[in-house]
């Protein structure tokens, strides 16, 4: 996850470069529960709203809790399916709590209504996060539900008037971009306080030329209008945290944005962004699902690194000796392609590998979802001063 508003005021207000220490444990998004009310077009757990079989009690997922606290564990997103619909969800948020973890819930919005809203404010989430995936008719049409959008909307605003810090969570395709402007217009009138931009798993198509691909194209232009805002509403005073996931190349393309927009600061970003490493999947981000499984993140779904009805997940975070957990873990990873000659890939750590996995069947090929084009991805002097200069 690249922390946009965190880097945009290093450009705004400057801190020396001090030493960070690596978390202890990774942040775990526990997917309690895979029902939901709503059958969204890129759900990556499939959900229905029909009871899944095997998933973990609520006994199960105290133990495991226990497990994840010893194990210093900071921050739990409690997700889904729709995590307001498992039937111990606020016991499970309460116990959460209680133990001292960081606890947000990660929701579609419909369930936050006027009946469960104050026992959602009582329980103190740090941060609700509500998927909106355009304005209106957009989400309603991704959502395959009348009214999802409004429902959604409902559910930001009673979060809001509770205090509660809420934000919004985009996935961006190319069937939804054409309403970002209008989302952020929408977060700037509600003052959200967050906004959560997430890349679709896209394939993209090889050795093709990224300057002329249309998603490429799109997701650039998204890119550019997010930085300009985060920087215009920083500068305004409006405190507002824009962050994006599924595309650690967005780091390498903001350091291009500096090098255009800040020459004089592209050598401090730069180096603070290689501080933050890019990358963090089967390091310090981890997925539970609600069968207990264990991944590197909530997109290997297909890949189970040990199952905690079975082996603590103490246990399994750190052995090596699965193969794809030793390669994760690796400094560098053992990266081929693009992505190894890249001169970035100490900010962006090669991206997202289970997009190279699933378009490859090689988890260490280049990930074909970078839109960066070869000049931004090599020869960074003779770039940094062409940049200068125009
Ligand atoms: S080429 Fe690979 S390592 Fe470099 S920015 Fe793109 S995805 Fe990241």
């Amino acid at each position: 996850m690249f922390r946009l508003t965190h880097y945009m005021r290093e450009l705004i207000a400057p801190t020396p470069l001090t030493p960070v220490r690596k978390p202890q444990a990774p942040v775990v998004i526990w997917n309690l529960i895979r029902r939901c009310n709503l059958t969204c077009k890129h759900c990556y757990t499939t959900s229905a709203d029909i009871d899944f079989p095997g998933e973990l009690t609520t006994p199960e997922i105290f133990t495991v809790m226990d497990d994840l606290k010893a194990f210093k564990v900071p921050v739990l997103i409690l997700s889904g399916g729709e995590p307001l619909l498992h039937p111990d969800i606020f016991a499970i948020s309460r116990r959460a709590k209680d133990m001292g973890f960081y606890v947000a819930l990660s929701s579609n919005g419909t369930k936050i209504t006027e009946h469960t809203i104050d026992e959602i404010a009582a329980l103190n989430y740090q941060y609700v996060g509500v998927s909106l995936d355009g304005i209106k008719d957009t989400h309603d049409t991704f959502r395959r539900q009348a009214g999802a959008f409004d429902a959604a909307l409902r559910g930001i605003r009673l979060c809001l008037e509770q205090g509660i810090k809420v934000g919004i969570r985009f996935t961006l395709t190319q069937d939804n971009y054409q309403d970002f402007p209008a989302l952020l217009g929408l977060m700037d009138a509600y003052a959200i306080d967050k906004f959560y931009l997430s890349h679709l798993n896209y394939g993209g198509r090889g050795n093709k030329n990224r300057g002329d691909d249309a998603h490429f194209q799109m997701t650039r232009e998204v890119m550019d209008l997010l930085f300009e805002t985060c920087y215009l509403w920083l500068r305004e005073g409006k405190e507002r945290e824009f962050v994006t996931g599924n595309n650690d190349a967005d780091a390498v393309y903001f350091l291009h944005w500096v090098a255009r927009r800040f020459p004089s600061q592209t050598a401090p970003i730069q180096a603070k962004l290689q501080q933050w490493g890019g990358n963090a999947s089967g390091v310090n981000v981890a997925n539970i699902d609600n069968v207990g499984n264990v991944h590197p993140d909530t997109f290997w779904w297909h890949y189970s690194l040990g199952n905690v009805k079975q082996r603590p997940f103490s246990a399994i975070w750190p052995d090596v000796s699965e193969p794809l957990m030793a390669g994760l873990k690796q400094t560098p990873r053992p990266l081929q392609g693009r992505c190894g000659v890249c001169h970035y890939q100490k900010i962006c750590n090669g991206n997202t590998r289970v997009r190279a996995a699933q378009t490859t069947g090689n988890v260490w090929a280049e990930d074909p979802g970078c839109y960066l084009t070869e000049a931004e991805i090599s020869l960074p002097d003779q770039f940094f001063a062409a940049s200068e200069t125009c």
